[in-house]
Formats: structure tokens, C-alpha cells, sequence
């Protein structure tokens, strides 16, 4: 993947190694990347058992629990899509299929971890009208890194993430203004640590452990906390108990 501009990598391959392929470095049988495998097929693990205590977190409304089921089923998809992916011989077919298979679920991902905030905390047009073009975006890009996948221009993939994340911001000044930073600071830490995975993955920087422990490890470690917080935050709001309007005093903590 030579010659394109480290935003196209991004775009085009979010699974991008700097160097030598780990699979090179140290050959685990079946592993080809070890760290980038495990650390998101234990986390499809853990966050399929925190599947559990969420849902039943909001038990007692039906639109709220297929909410909180749309959000775990994202968050289990893309971890273990991108898990399986990272098994893989880097030289084989399956690997290519995976490659478009997980960027499509990062769309997924993004558009299922909107879905339980604003089922729970929004009405009206900011309710559905917010969810339908989040959807809209994410069908467009699973259908563009899906099907056309190689004739997407690296920057149409990574304007469509961008305009889900600026949506993201919006939502998050929203429930600020409304709550309060205490409550809402989940989702700006979640937000932050996806950011700044990203910037480090765009960067390729830096490399800890040459083939090893580099951009690509740390941008899956990232992927797990910004997860783990937005986990977190649906958690906080699961049992529906927030009122819609402002609080005059929040006590809940992050
Ligand atoms: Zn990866």
C-alpha cells in the first residue's frame, strides 16, 4: 500500500501496518497480527457479557432495549469482525473480504453507538430525525466499502466517519448544555479516545515495539476505551430514569 498520502490510508485501509507485518516478526500459529487479533476478540467477548447487565439495566421498555441491543450488537460486531480479520494470512483472500467486511462495521459501530443516546434522551426531530441520517450515512458507507469497495476515493470513506463524528459533537454539546459536563463527559472521553487513535493510526506514529507494538495497536487499544466509555455513558442512561429536562444537580459520576 506505497505511494498514497497517509489520509488515503486511513480511508482506504484502516488496517494498515507501518514495516513489516507482525506475521514477519513473530509467528504465532493462526495469529498473523497477535495484539490486534486478541485484544479485539477478548474485547467481543467482554463486551457481548456486559450485553447482560445493560439490558437488563433498561428492562421495562421494548424500544429501549432494542436500542441497547442495536448498541451491543455493534460494538460485538466490529470487535469481532476486526479480531477475525487480524487472524488472518495477510496474503490470503479471506484477509481482503474481512478488510472490507471491518470497515464496513466501523459504520455500524459509529451509528449504533448513537442509537441508545438519542432513543433515551431525545424526542421529536433530535430523536429521529438525528438516527435517520446517521443510518442514511452509515448504509452509504457499508454499501460503498462493501461492494464498491476499490472505487471509493480514500477521501469520500473518511468524510463520511468525520461528518458521523462532527454529528457525535453536536450531540454531545447538546446533552452539555442540558446536564452539565459531569454528566455527559463519557461521551467526550470516548469521542477523544477514538480521535486521537485515529490521528496516531493517520500518523503511523509511534512505533513502541518495531512489527510488534506500534499506530496499529495503540489505535485498537484506543477503539477498546473509546468504547469502553461510550459503554459507560449508555449504562448511565439505561434504565430511563433521566429526565428530559436540564438537572439542577447531577451527583452521577463517569
Ligand atoms: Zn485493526
Amino acid at each position: 500500500m506505497g505511494g498514497t498520502s497517509p489520509l488515503g490510508h486511513l480511508a482506504k485501509g484502516a488496517h494498515f501496518n507501518a514495516g513489516p507485518s507482525m506475521a514477519d516478526m513473530i509467528p504465532i500459529p493462526g495469529f498473523a497480527d497477535p495484539f490486534s487479533s486478541l485484544s479485539h476478540l477478548l474485547g467481543a467477548v467482554l463486551f457481548a457479557g456486559l450485553t447482560v447487565p445493560l439490558v437488563r439495566r433498561g428492562a421495562g421498555n421494548a424500544g429501549r432495549v432494542a436500542s441497547l441491543l442495536v448498541f451491543c450488537f455493534g460494538a460485538v460486531f466490529l470487535l469481532s469482525i476486526s479480531g477475525v480479520y487480524h487472524l488472518l494470512d495477510p496474503n490470503g483472500t479471506a484477509r481482503l473480504v474481512l478488510r472490507r467486511l471491518d470497515h464496513a462495521a466501523i459504520f455500524v459501530l459509529i451509528a449504533s453507538s448513537f442509537t441508545p443516546v438519542h432513543v433515551i434522551l431525545f424526542r421529536g426531530w433530535s430523536r429521529w430525525g438525528v438516527l435517520l441520517v446517521i443510518w442514511a450515512i452509515a448504509i452509504t458507507g457499508i454499501t460503498l466499502k462493501s461492494i464498491f469497495f476499490d472505487l471509493v476515493p480514500p477521501y469520500l470513506g473518511l468524510m463520511l466517519y468525520l461528518g458521523m463524528g462532527w454529528i457525535g459533537l453536536g450531540t454531545g454539546v447538546a446533552l452539555w448544555r442540558r446536564y452539565g459536563f459531569k454528566f455527559m463527559q463519557c461521551i467526550l472521553w470516548g469521542g477523544l479516545a477514538y480521535s486521537i487513535g485515529g490521528v496516531l493510526e493517520i500518523l503511523r506514529w509511534p512505533v513502541l515495539i518495531p512489527g510488534v507494538f506500534q499506530s496499529h495497536e495503540i489505535f485498537h487499544v484506543a477503539v477498546l476505551l473509546g468504547l469502553g466509555f461510550h459503554w459507560t455513558f449508555v449504562y448511565q442512561i439505561a434504565d430511563g430514569k433521566t429526565p428530559l429536562e436540564p438537572l439542577a444537580s447531577h451527583s452521577e459520576d463517569c
